[in-house]
């Protein structure tokens, strides 16, 4: 049996993930960025893709990316949903461990971006409707793996996953607990402090 190349190998995996991430809707520059595919190569898929899908639902969004990091904490919904995606992207290794200051250079990638479209698909069974696109999810990533703009953390007195602005002077709480009694979640935060340093360390 005739095995095909290494670096023909690499351009079916090249072309599988652009047409997944053309199946998400992600912008010309997005999949050329993440698979190293030329633009024309990319217009080429879209087009491609445009005609195999006649009839069905098929859209090529134009213009630049999502760039606005704030998008995600603008509602308590959003936020929850942005903290949900974001902890799959991290159990998933899509987002690293530490900062990387120059993450829009460093993260895109065919493996990585396999793993993003895993999360965010796993995302969307979980969540159903949504505003969070991939393109947004890509600057979701960006944004936390940058953490100038975005962190992901837990919430100071459930331990739940959140994502906040690390110069806010906000109370680092999720939107349940931001919701419950004061005093409550006052006592609980002084409480279990060190438990859940402890918890944080094991899931991230
Ligand atoms: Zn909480």
């Amino acid at each position: 049996m005739h095995f095909p190349s290494k670096r023909y190998q690499k351009t079916i995996w090249r072309y599988s993930l652009a047409g997944r991430m053309v199946g998400h809707e992600a912008r010309t520059e997005t999949i050329r960025q993440w698979t190293g595919l030329s633009e024309r190569r990319v217009k080429e898929l879209f087009r491609s893709c445009a005609k195999e899908s006649v009839g069905q639902h098929s859209v090529r969004h134009r213009g630049p990316s999502p760039q606005k990091a704030s998008f995600f904490l603008r509602s308590p919904q959003m936020r929850e949903e942005a903290a949900a995606l974001a902890a799959l992207c991290r159990v998933l290794q899509v987002i690293p461990p530490r900062m990387v200051p120059n993450a829009r250079r460093e993260l895109p990638g065919l493996a990585r971006g396999e793993r993003l479209c895993s999360a965010f698909e796993m995302y969307q069974t979980l969540i159903g409707n949504s505003e969070i696109t991939l393109e947004r999810a890509v600057l979701l990533v960006i944004a936390i793996a940058q953490g100038t703009e975005l962190q992901l953390g837990h919430c100071l007195h459930c331990g739940g996953a959140i994502v906040f602005d690390p110069l806010a002077a906000v109370r680092r709480a999720c939107s349940y607990c931001r919701e419950a009694e004061p005093a409550v979640t006052e006592s609980a935060s002084k409480q279990s402090q060190t438990e859940r340093r402890c918890i944080q360390q094991r899931l991230f």
